[in-house]
């Protein structure tokens, strides 16, 4: 008997595997492959994943693995720096393969004792009153008492659970792979440059030794599950660019779409949904692999608390209420970018007219927190702007705030030193007279960093340390 099992090992459900791990949950991810992909399909972490990355003290070794690059020029590829001075103290983007984040947080589950079985696929589960029975496509049976299907787009959780996944279906079909070519690298340069000026899913680019990242557009399939051929790449290069530019020895292949859905319910009982299974939209601004991850983030303190005993009646049901709406949000930017990124007349127009609006600090300011998900803000009721938000990693007297919170538990930010966390002491870590950075007496951390309450009062904080970490102890 598992506490929880996780339905897929990409990103998101390594990152919620290793959240429930900190409160000690025991956990088990059943991944399909046997081997982990290769596919390189991402750009990078955006601001808050970075952020989340320092909070729990994977920062360093990711940056080992990745390269920084100025923030900036996300939305629809407008070539606008970013404002100066965002608000964090991680404002880059930090470029790193997919199969590399998925392998760095695979091996922090682990190390926090996670059980990862690979070749395992779920294929049918039941749910009662204490449990679900989960079923793997060799017939074996185990049982937990949560299922979340972190199981990417074509999730067969969401699938069994029946949860609707509304939306647009894929318009456009585009290859993708890594491969070596046979002709010198100015000739592709060129070709590359004058398909470029009009067709933005277009691309040839060296990546590592020897290889080539090759992007084209393609007919629509009837079955995009099905892998394409180096045939398949060929003939579409000799259509776009004339040439199939020699190209052999492919590393991997892969195709994907653009379409835009969204799960109805992220929970039905105790069966939830977080990452692509839960949210589909075309790459774009590079937002997916982020938005999975901070579901994870979300989910993982919030399930861990129910599996403890510890949770209010409420807590769980409060995943979707914060991750739905930002769901929702980075669907409509996709879908903005998408038509910004046509190369009809009138969506030229706009962007033209967008990237003249871009010149306004306020505007650029805007869309870069829109991506980057540092402008997200919870609804947690009236108050100061800040409360809802996530507070920037800012320096305290132990160092960095992000360092204390490592261990996923709240914090109690005591300007005052007149409040304590009294019978939470076991959810939540006080430290007191901590910055003189903050311009409010005491703040409440939630363990994603998500500032809870914001006052003075001993009243006012017991009533928030109950809403969000529940009883206090005896
Ligand atoms: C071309 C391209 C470029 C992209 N660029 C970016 C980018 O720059 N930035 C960004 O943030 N995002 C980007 N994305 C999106 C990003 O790749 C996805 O959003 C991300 O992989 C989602 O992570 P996930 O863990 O939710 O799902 P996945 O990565 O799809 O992982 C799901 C896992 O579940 C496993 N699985 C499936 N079914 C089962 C089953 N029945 N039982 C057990 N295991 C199962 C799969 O094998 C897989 O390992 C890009 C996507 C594409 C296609």
């Amino acid at each position: 008997m598992f506490d929880v099992i996780i339905a897929g090992c990409g990103p998101t459900g390594a990152m919620l595997a290793a959240e429930l791990r900190l409160h000690d949950v025991r956990v088990l991810v059943l991944e399909k492959e046997t081997e982990p992909v290769s596919f390189v399909r991402i750009v990078g972490l955006h601001i808050r994943s970075i952020e989340l990355m320092a909070m729990r003290g994977l920062l360093e070794r990711i940056l080992e693995r990745g390269r920084q690059r100025p923030a900036g020029g996300f939305f629809a590829a407008i070539n606008k720096p970013a404002p100066e001075g965002l608000d964090s103290a991680y404002a880059y983007l930090l470029g790193i393969p997919q199969p590399v984040i998925v392998h760095l947080l695979e091996e922090h589950a682990i190390e926090l004792g996670v059980q990862v079985r690979r070749g395992c696929a779920v294929a049918g589960f039941e749910q009662d009153d204490e449990g679900v029975t989960v079923e793997l496509a060799d017939g074996e049976q185990l049982r937990s008492r949560y299922l979340v299907g972190c199981d990417g787009g074509r999730s067969t959780v969401r699938k069994l659970l029946g949860v609707g996944f509304p939306g647009e279906p894929s318009r456009t079909e585009t290859l993708m792979g890594e491969m070596e070519v046979g002709v010198p690298q100015e000739e592709i340069a060129a070709k590359v440059t004058e398909i470029g000026e009009t067709n933005k899913r277009f691309w040839l680019r060296p990546a590592g030794v020897g290889a080539y990242s090759v992007v084209v557009p393609a007919p629509r399939v009837s079955d995009r599950a099905e892998p394409p051929t180096l045939e398949d790449f060929k003939q579409q290069l000799r259509t776009i660019a004339g040439t199939d530019f020699g190209v052999h020895s492919p590393r991997w292949l892969s195709r994907f779409g653009d379409a835009t859905r969204l799960a109805e319910r992220y929970r039905v009982g105790r069966v939830l949904l977080a990452g692509d299974a839960a949210h589909i939209h075309p790459p774009i601004g590079g937002q997916g692999l982020n938005l999975g991850v901070q579901d994870a983030f979300n989910l993982g303190w919030k399930l861990a608390a129910q599996i403890r005993g510890w949770a209010p009646e409420t807590l769980l049901d409060t995943y979707q209420a914060e991750r739905h709406p930002v769901a929702e949000d980075v669907l409509d930017n996709t879908r903005a970018q998408m038509e910004l990124s046509s190369a009809e007349p009138g969506p030229q127009a706009v962007r033209r007219l967008l990237t003249e609006l871009m010149d306004f600090d306020e505007v650029n300011r805007y869309l870069i927190e829109k991506i980057t998900a540092i402008g997200i803000r919870y609804d947690f009721g009236a108050g100061p702007d800040l409360l809802g938000r996530r507070l920037r990693d800012i320096n305290v007297k132990q160092g960095h705030l992000y360092g204390l919170l490592h261990r996923g538990r709240g914090l109690l930010l005591d300007r005052t030193e007149r409040l304590t966390v009294g019978g939470w002491s076991d959810r939540v870590d006080y430290l007191a007279d901590p910055t003189a950075v903050l311009d409010v007496p005491c703040v409440l951390l939630r363990p994603d960093g998500h500032v809870a309450w914001i006052g003075d009062d001993q009243h006012g904080l017991d009533d928030h340390l109950s809403r969000w970490f529940g009883k206090p102890a005896n």
